[in-house]
């Protein structure tokens, strides 16, 4: 562990440091943030009503349109001369949102990276190549400082050039890889393609996957492809970036390190806290954030947390796999659907490749419409009856989905392949 005495806390102790934490951030807030004054005062409440977690639930959310009205300076308790850093994400509308950051948020930020890299067995002599995207993003400088403070060598090749991306884990013998899970599938299949065998050629031992969702069976395809371990990083741009929780060994559910996050779970459509262990959308106070604090601050992710100890000896509670954002789920004929349920389902079955896209269609009624690669092993079978498998794939899809899809098979390497977030759906209803 990077740091024993934090990471192994038990939850009552959590709890304790969270509750000193949470009352001070309020205070903060409110003293320093015109936003939250205002929030306060229309709820008509004060810090001094916040007397610990149990006073949670009176604090007014914070949401992503908060931080737009905030452009271009951000959401800001400190003046600017205190700020050392500002990353933006892209938003696909209108203006970015930015995020900022004193000294003391890049120091924790850094020493959080370290604990995910860590928790994943990552140690000082392990070389990172770091293919997260350098810029603006948070990917690429969050898993950078992280791996330098740990004591590890960076690669710092940022997104891209995949031919070269290959030559260098053979040539360096990267030990690490961080990337997008589907950039890592991508990475496997070129890998194959311009003739490298994966597990001999490459040293790879660690894959630090994140900034999308992804599902267990691509884990497991991205796992036997490489030879490594796939460890499961969340993390957004308005809480540091990367590092808000991470896989450990057991590989089941993310540790949020709750010293500095603490981690409700609300019903998107009222807002009411939900019971432990119930899914829903993941709401995140960063307890110590300097120039930047965010109180209650709504994610749109889905999610269950799980409160139990684990096995590797950690209390921080776990994260069991984001299921989505609330704002991708697709409303098709009135059916709630995932595309994190199209990829479960897909990627269980042989002969399916790593790469799909949903069409979602409005013509009187709407339609769904999926185009699925299939493997080279299945295509360049004799055996290949492309009107049965495709009969297949829309019976096990209609299963679990309870709505129709159309498959639309695909040669094997005719999809658009991406190099940070896979963008798999195409709403033309949105059009
Ligand atoms: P960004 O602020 O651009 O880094 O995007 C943050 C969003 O990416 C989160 O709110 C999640 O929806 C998604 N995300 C990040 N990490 C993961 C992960 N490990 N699993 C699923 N979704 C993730
Ligand atoms: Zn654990």
């Amino acid at each position: 562990m990077y740091q024993p005495d934090i990471e192994n806390m038990k939850l009552p102790e959590i709890r304790k440091l969270q509750s000193e934490r949470f009352v001070k951030m309020v205070k903060y807030a409110y003293d320093n943030v015109p936003m939250y004054k205002k929030k306060f005062d229309e709820a008509g409440i004060t810090p001094d009503d916040i007397q610990g977690l149990e006073d949670a639930h009176k604090v007014p959310f914070t949401v992503k349109d908060d931080l737009r009205q905030h452009y271009p300076y951000g959401i800001r308790a400190v003046p600017l001369e205190k700020i050392v850093r500002m990353h933006a994400s892209s938003g696909t509308t209108g203006k970015p949102t930015v995020v900022t950051y004193t000294e003391q948020d890049m120091d924790t930020w850094t020493t959080l990276m370290a604990r995910c890299y860590s928790s994943a067995g990552v140690v000082k002599g392990d070389i990172v190549q770091n293919c997260y995207g350098y810029g603006l993003f948070t990917g690429g400088l969050g898993f950078h400082y992280g791996a330098e403070k740990l004591g590890a060598t960076v690669i710092p090749i940022s997104t891209g050039n995949t031919k070269k991306q290959l030559m260098m884990l053979k040539d360096m013998q990267s030990t690490v890889i961080a990337c997008t899970p589907s950039y890592a599938l991508y990475l496997a299949e070129a890998a194959e393609k311009e003739g490298y065998n994966a597990k001999e050629d490459f040293n790879i031992k660690v894959g630090m996957f994140g900034a999308e969702p992804w599902s267990e069976e691509a884990r497991k395809r991205i796992e036997d492809s490489l030879g490594i371990k796939a460890y499961d990083c969340f993390g957004m741009s308005e809480l540091y970036g990367p590092g808000v929780a991470v896989e450990c060994k057991e590989q089941n559910g993310l540790h949020i390190w709750s010293d500095e996050f603490l981690v409700e779970t609300i019903d998107t459509d009222t807002g009411e806290v939900l019971p432990e262990g119930e899914k829903g959308e993941l709401v995140f106070t960063m307890l110590t954030r300097e120039a930047m604090p965010l109180l209650r601050y709504r994610t749109k992710d889905l999610a269950v947390i799980n409160y139990e100890q684990c096995a590797c000896g950690r209390s921080h509670p776990r994260i069991m796999r984001i299921k989505g954002r609330s704002d991708d789920m697709l409303i098709i004929g009135g059916v709630n659907v995932f595309p994190s349920q199209v990829e479960h389902v897909l990627m269980n079955i042989k002969g399916v490749g790593d790469q799909y896209l949903i069409i979602i269609d409005r013509d009187i009624l709407d339609s769904m419409h999926v185009q699925v690669e299939v493997t080279p092993e299945l295509f360049n079978s004799p055996d290949y009856d492309p009107a049965g498998f495709a009969k297949k794939l829309e019976g096990e899809l209609q299963a679990v989905l309870t709505v129709r899809a159309r498959i639309e098979l695909m040669d094997p390497g005719t999809l658009p392949r991406s190099e940070g977030k896979a963008k798999r759906v195409h709403d033309k209803r949105k059009a």
